[in-house]
């Protein structure tokens, strides 16, 4: 185990490489690993016991079938003195068509502001240590 991802891709079967070899986690190099507990509707995986479905699927795999894909803006990485990492603000945004351009959109505060009650807002476990290294 290590040098190879844990699991092929779901699609074609390649087998790809672990990104850094030795790591013991599913790490695929072009690919991406997807997880699932299930959903209501499937007669294959709908888990509530907390074990995931978990598969592969390489980048080949991913740009050949584009066309069945969509993506969802789920939260917006926060912005402080000019770098990011603070923490995310849940956003309910619409799933569509995968277009392949990223919404970059970000929440902008300012230093006196992390680490408050703001809605929506989830601030890494660490920000009063972040704040205060921002001298404040
Ligand atoms: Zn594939």
């Amino acid at each position: 185990m290590g040098e190879q991802a844990m699991l092929p891709c779901f699609k074609c079967g390649r087998v790809m490489r672990n990104v850094c070899p030795g790591w013991d986690e599913n790490q695929p190099d072009e690919g991406t690993e997807f997880r699932t507990y299930g959903h209501y509707g499937s007669t294959f995986w709908d888990d509530f016991n907390g074990e995931e479905l978990v598969l592969n699927v390489c980048d080949p795999c991913l740009r050949e079938h584009a066309a069945r894909l969509a993506q969802q803006k789920r939260f917006l990485p926060i912005r402080c003195a000019g770098m990011v990492g603070f923490g995310r603000q849940w956003v309910d945004r619409p799933m569509v068509s995968y277009s392949g351009h990223l919404d970059r959109s970000e929440a902008q505060v300012e230093v006196e502001e992390l680490g408050t009650e703001i809605p929506g807002v989830e601030w890494v476990s660490d920000i009063g240590e972040r704040k205060a290294d921002l001298g404040s």
